[in-house]
């Protein structure tokens, strides 16, 4: 028997589509053939935050948690959108909004997404103003403490507004173990209250980071 019937399920695509060259970040793909039967394959260069992308602790401590040492289990979960559509333009994301935006809804080990109505076009020449409300360093802490197994967002919101801010934020997620998916697309599309989330990064030893293709499966 299986777990659960796919067909009873709505699948959202949360994961951004990988331009090669036109990218913000390098992608570089070569044509090549395979001598043994001549078929093509490619040899690919890229940034590891590349798109839509999972990151761990090896991103901000030297000799932290690679993508090869953390279950797979943390990266599969119950998903909840929060939704910071009612903040304006630069508003923090506080432990208050964030409670706001929960509605009582959030679990231990949870997987929580989050988006504004403010992002950033990475791709435009020159960036235009950034918008973006910010993840403050208590609202880090809470979903830490709560905890969250993973949490990502999209180009609308900002880890903190400034250097220093993003640091501690990393450091008290990261710290735990608590991986990040960036670059996240669609999630205005999510409808559910609570969905699956599957983001799953290929286990590499020694790296900090790799893009994913992330889904949110609904019940319909
Ligand atoms: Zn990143």
């Amino acid at each position: 028997m299986l777990p659960f019937d796919l067909s009873k399920c709505r699948i959202v695509d949360l994961t951004h589509v990988l331009r090669p060259f036109r990218e913000y970040r390098k992608i570089e793909i070569h044509r090549g053939v395979i001598e043994y039967d001549g078929t093509y394959m490619h040899e690919v260069s890229f940034h590891s935050h590349l798109g839509t992308h999972v990151e761990v602790p090896a991103h901000f401590y030297d000799g932290g948690t690679d993508l090869s040492q953390l279950p797979v289990e943390t990266f599969i979960g119950r998903g909840v959108l929060l939704d910071f559509d009612f903040l304006g333009p630069r508003e923090p994301i506080t432990v208050e909004a964030f409670e706001q935006a929960a509605r009582g809804r959030l679990r231990p080990g949870d997987i929580l997404l989050l988006r504004s109505n403010y992002p950033l076009d990475i791709w435009a020449d020159p960036l235009p103003p950034d918008e973006r409300p910010a993840i403050t360093v208590e609202t880090a802490q809470r979903m830490a403490n709560l905890p969250v197994k993973m949490f990502g967002f999209d180009l609308s919101i900002n880890v903190g507004y400034s250097v220093e801010e993003g640091r501690q934020i990393h450091d008290i997620t990261m710290g735990k173990d608590i991986p990040w998916i960036e670059v996240l697309m669609n999630l205005d599309q999510i409808k559910a209250e609570e969905f699956t989330l599957i983001a799953l990064p290929y286990p590499v030893v020694g790296l900090d980071a790799i893009p994913v293709r992330v889904v949110a499966l609904e019940a319909l």
